[in-house]
């Protein structure tokens, strides 16, 4: 495994990220020893860099598995507090689930343009002071939008970015990958670390996993790359595939023929609430029926995080 500096985090992180979303609550939903037993096997395997959220539900899995590992993981997470109470909730939360007293990244989750950053100023000033009293290594901002990028470069305190980055550009809101890019090059030559995430456009690109992970390791301005996986033979495969080594085939078809996709529950009470959730308004209400445009859905799950009915969900 190849490992790199983060930018100017000064972190070392495999160029393999574990996208710890996959396992958890909202996506696989796998118990607890088994979504950490997945994490393990790719930690061992020379995997060093985890990427989670508070959203995601998986600080019981990550905490089970770097207890287990044989060396140091380093933990990227994200919050969606706005102002200085809530980032402090979020902070301690990770601190304590994770049973870590340092969080090696901490991120605003899902960052659209300057003007969010600005409505998040409180939450970021407190990730700020975290960090300059060492409870946090790095701070960070997530993002499927080009203006957030484009808005980090005009800042000084960001040290990672987590952009969206796949070859057909699935899921960048307000542009095209070109455009994407571009933005991310100016970031890259800021000093600013850069992770990419979904470079299987959530799976739906699965079928051209290795014109997926060639493309964006390819590309010399990002760092290391977030890679959702659900099993110890995802994990071999993937890690196979990066460092040139033979990848059994019979797993690799297994793997592609996976199919996922949203699934609305038939107890689904069309209340809407689960709308706001997507960024990418892929879901829609027909009369008092939930629809989702398929072409619009990169299969995130963060539609799932509203519903209390637990009526959506990536399966
Ligand atoms: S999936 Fe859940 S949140 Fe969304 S409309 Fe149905 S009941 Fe409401
Ligand atoms: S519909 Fe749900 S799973 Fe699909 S992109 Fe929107 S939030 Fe993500």
């Amino acid at each position: 495994m190849e490992y790199v500096k983060l930018g100017r985090s000064g972190l070392e992180v495999s160029r393999l990220c574990f996208g710890g979303l996959t396992v958890g609550p909202l996506q696989a939903d796998l118990p607890v020893e088994e979504g950490a037993e997945v994490m393990l096997e790719a930690f061992n395997r020379g995997i060093n860099f985890i990427d989670t959220a508070e959203l995601y539900g998986t600080y019981p899995h990550i905490r089970r598995a770097i207890k287990k590992a044989k060396g140091e993981v380093v933990v990227a997470t994200k919050t969606y507090a706005y102002d200085r109470e809530g980032a402090v909730r979020s902070v301690e939360k990770a601190r304590t689930a994770l049973d870590r007293d340092v969080v090696d990244i901490f991120m605003l989750h899902e960052q659209e343009s300057a003007l969010t950053l600005k409505g998040h100023r409180e939450a970021l000033e407190y990730l700020l002071e975290c960090k300059a009293k060492g409870i946090v290594r790095a701070v960070g901002v997530s993002m499927h939008h080009i203006a957030a990028v484009e808005a980090v470069c005009r800042m000084d305190e960001i040290d990672v970015i987590h952009p969206i980055v796949n070859y057909k550009g699935l899921g960048i809101v307000d542009g095209t990958i070109e455009q994407m890019l571009k933005a991310i090059r100016r970031a890259h030559e800021r000093g600013i670390g850069v992770y990419a995430m979904k470079p299987l456009g959530g799976g739906n690109l699965i079928r051209h996993v290795e014109q997926c992970l060639d493309y964006v390791l390819s590309i010399p301005f990002i760092d290391s790359v977030a890679l959702g996986m659900q099993s110890a033979e995802e994990v071999v495969a993937n890690i196979h595939y990066i460092e040139g080594k033979e990848v059994d085939h019979l797993i690799t078809q297994r793997l592609k023929n996976k199919k996922r996709t949203l699934h609305i529950e038939d107890w689904c009470e069309g209340c809407g609430t689960c709308l706001t959730a997507c960024a990418h308004q892929a879901l829609y209400m027909e009369g008092n029926k939930l629809r989702v445009q398929n072409e619009k859905c990169i299969l995130c799950g963060y539609c799932g995080s509203r519903c209390r009915h637990f009526a959506i969900k990536v399966v």
